[in-house]
C-alpha cells in the first residue's frame, strides 16, 4: 500500500534521539529550548512553547486568549476535530464558518456576513481558528482586517502547514494572528512523534501558555506571592496541565527541523507533477490562492460528481489497488458529539459538497516519481 502520508526519519534523526537517550535529561532539559529555538528562527517571532500535540497547543492557547464559559470561538468545519475541541475543552461555545469553495479554507466573505449577522444578534466571537487546509495559508490579511473591525482574537491552526508561505512570510509568523500552532504528528511535515508547538509575538501569551504546560506552577520568584521558602520552594499559581514535550521528542524535532526545505521543496515537487500529470481527468485539482505557497501536507482531489455511492466506489477501488487514499475531513458539525450540540447537516452547505467529493492521494516526502506515476495509473483506470 503507498500510504497517503508518512514520516521520513534520516540516520541523523535516529542520532539525535539517541544521544539524547544516553544524556543526563529525558524530560526538561536543553533539548526542547533549543527545538523551540528551531521553531522561533524558522518563523522569525520571538516566542515559541513546545507541548506534547498540536491539541494542547490550540488548548492552551485558547487559555491564553482567556476562552472560557460565556465566550463564542469560531473554526472551519473541514478541519479536524481539534480545532474546534479545544473551544469546548474551555467550556466555551464553539461555531463554524463555511468553506471557501475553490480553497477549502475558512471563507472571509462567509466569515464577513456571519460577523455581521452575529454583530445585529450581539453574539459576537471571542476567537476565531483559521485552518490552513493542505498546507496552503488562509487569507490572512482579511481575516485580521476583519478581527480588528470586529474585535475578535485568532489563533491559526498551521498543524499543516509547517514551512508554508505566506505574502512572502513563513506561515508562524503571527503577523495577522495573535497565536499560531504546528503539529508534529506523524502524518504531518515535521515530526516529533507526537508533538506540537505554540508560536507567537506576544511575552505575555507566551508566559502563559509556559506556566499552564506545566501544572501552572512557576520558580520564579518574582511571579509568586510571598518569599520563597527555601532553594525547593515552587508556587502553583494557576491550575495548568501536563503537556511537556521531552527531550527526545524535542531532539527528533530539532534534527527534522534542519531538513524542512527539503521536505517542502520535494512536496512542491510531486505536487507540480500531479498537476500536469492528472490534468485531462475528470478532477477538480487543487487551487492556490494568489499570495500563498502551500506546503503540500496534502494532496486533496474533488470527483466531478456528488453521488455518495460513486464517490466511496472510487475510494474503495483506489485502496483496494493499494493506493492509501483518505478524506479530510468529515465536517466536524456532522460528528455526533456537535450534532448532540445542535449542529445538524445543512449547516454548512460548502463544506458538506467538499466532503461528498474530495479525495486525499499519497503525498510524502519519500515517496517516488515511480510511486507517483503508480498513483496516477490507479486512478486513471478507476475514473476512465
Ligand atoms: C493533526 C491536526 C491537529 C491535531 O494535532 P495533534 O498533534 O495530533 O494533536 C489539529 N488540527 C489539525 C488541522 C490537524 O491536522
Amino acid at each position: 500500500m503507498i500510504p497517503y502520508g508518512k514520516q521520513d526519519i534520516s540516520a541523523d534523526d535516529i542520532a539525535a534521539v539517541v544521544d539524547v537517550l544516553q544524556s543526563d535529561f529525558l524530560t526538561q532539559g536543553p533539548a526542547v529550548p533549543a527545538f523551540e529555538q528551531a521553531i522561533k528562527q524558522h518563523c522569525g517571532v520571538g516566542h515559541a512553547v513546545a507541548v506534547n500535540s498540536a491539541t494542547s497547543a490550540l488548548h492552551l492557547a485558547c487559555l491564553a486568549l482567556d476562552v472560557g464559559p460565556g465566550k463564542r470561538v469560531w473554526t472551519s468545519p473541514i478541519t479536524f476535530v481539534a480545532s474546534a475541541n479545544c473551544a469546548l475543552y474551555c467550556g466555551a461555545e464553539v461555531d463554524f464558518v463555511d468553506i471557501d469553495p475553490h480553497t477549502y479554507n475558512l471563507s472571509v466573505e462567509q466569515l464577513e456576513k456571519k460577523l455581521t449577522d452575529a454583530e445585529r444578534a450581539g453574539r459576537l466571537p471571542d476567537v476565531v481558528i483559521p485552518v490552513h487546509l493542505a498546507g496552503q495559508s488562509c487569507d490572512m490579511r482579511a481575516i485580521h482586517a476583519l478581527a480588528q473591525r470586529y474585535g475578535f482574537r485568532i489563533i491559526e491552526d498551521a498543524s499543516h502547514a509547517i514551512g508554508a508561505g505566506y505574502e512572502g512570510l513563513p506561515v508562524g509568523s503571527c503577523t495577522f494572528s495573535d497565536i499560531a500552532v504546528f503539529s508534529f504528528h506523524p502524518v504531518k511535515i515535521v515530526t516529533t512523534g507526537e508533538g506540537g508547538c505554540a508560536v507567537t509575538r506576544s511575552q505575555t501569551l507566551a508566559e502563559k501558555m509556559a506556566l499552564l504546560r506545566s501544572h501552572g506552577i512557576t520558580r520564579d520568584t518574582d511571579r509568586m506571592t510571598q518569599p520563597a521558602h527555601g532553594g525547593w520552594y515552587y508556587q502553583q499559581i494557576a491550575l495548568g496541565f501536563n503537556y511537556r514535550m521531552t527531550e527526545l521528542q524535542a531532539a527528533l524535532g530539532a534534527s527534522q527541523m534542519t531538513r524542512l526545505p527539503e521536505f517542502v521543496r520535494r512536496r512542491r515537487q510531486l505536487a507540480a507533477q500531479y498537476n500536469a500529470l492528472l490534468q485531462d481527468l475528470p478532477l477538480t485539482l487543487p487551487r492556490q490562492a494568489d499570495n500563498t505557497q502551500s506546503a503540500w501536507h496534502l494532496y486533496i482531489l474533488r470527483l466531478q460528481t456528488e453521488n455518495a455511492e460513486q464517490h466511496a466506489a472510487v475510494f474503495e477501488r483506489l485502496r483496494q489497488s493499494g493506493i492509501g487514499v483518505n478524506l479530510h475531513y468529515i465536517p466536524v458539525h456532522t460528528q455526533p458529539y456537535y450534532q448532540a450540540l445542535g449542529f445538524r447537516w445543512g449547516d454548512f452547505p460548502e463544506a458538506e459538497r467538499y466532503y461528498r467529493q474530495a479525495i486525499s492521494i499519497p503525498l510524502y516526502h519519500a515517496m517516488t516519481d515511480e510511486q507517483q506515476a503508480q498513483v496516477v495509473r490507479t486512478l486513471t483506470e478507476v475514473l476512465l
